[in-house]
């Protein structure tokens, strides 16, 4: 799990990876013979049971960085990945989070990378905890992303990302019903489908730690999906 791929100098929320760091890490996925893929290609793979050797990369937010520093890397190591994109933001900055502001992808930007072959999937309007919407904004947030994204890739959105990683059993059962066919959260209770767990990859994560983070993953996750 992913958020910004950029030089910093103050990232008090941990949400950024610098450029050269991230490069030496898909550089390490690849040396481990690990191929990075979206998680619509990862799943697909699992249902096939094909998954070994890939790893879904997720990249939340729809930061521009990722169009102009984390795309080129992956292209480079013929690397795909999912970008979970806030639809009510798109070509502002991330308005929601008290850190540095950080630009986010254009309506351009978003359709260059989905014609690169990165899968683009909602992260929501407006980047809201959802367990505290009532039922009428939950459901626009998840129906109404989905549908402006699909206009703008022009092609099936069929991925989610909670905001913040915040669900609750009510969240989890309303992406389903709007048809999402899987969902990203950070530390599920209960990983499911529509909750799977992901690792949080950080500037400070090199070799070592890459390779902890991999076998716990493994470790707590494996074939749970
Ligand atoms: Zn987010």
């Amino acid at each position: 799990m992913y958020h910004s791929v950029d030089h910093f100098d103050e990232d008090p929320h941990l949400v950024t990876v610098s450029p050269a760091r991230f490069a030496r890490q898909m550089a390490w996925l690849r040396a481990k013979e690990l191929r990075g893929v979206g998680m619509r290609e990862y799943l697909d793979a699992h249902t096939a049971g094909r998954a070994r050797g890939l790893v879904g990369l997720t990249f939340d937010d729809g930061y521009a960085d990722f169009a102009t520093r984390a795309l080129p890397v992956l292209l480079r190591y013929g690397f795909g990945a999912t970008v979970f994109v806030v639809t009510g933001r798109i070509g502002t900055y991330n308005a929601w989070d008290d850190g540095p502001r950080k630009p986010l992808m254009t309506a351009d930007q978003i359709r260059t990378v989905a014609d690169a072959g990165i899968e683009v999937a909602s992260h929501g309007r407006h980047h809201v905890s959802l367990p505290g919407t009532d039922d009428t904004e939950l459901r626009e947030e998840l129906e109404e992303s989905r549908a402006a994204l699909e206009e703008l890739v022009e092609g099936p959105v069929t991925g989610f990302a909670y905001p913040y990683g915040h669900a609750t059993p009510r969240e989890v059962a309303a992406v389903r019903a709007a048809g999402y066919d899987y969902a990203c959260d950070i530390s599920p209770d209960e990983p499911q489908r529509h909750a799977l767990p992901r690792t949080y990859v950080g500037d400070r994560d090199g070799p070592l730690r890459l390779r902890a983070k991999v076998v716990r993953h493994e470790l707590r996750h494996r074939s749970r999906v």
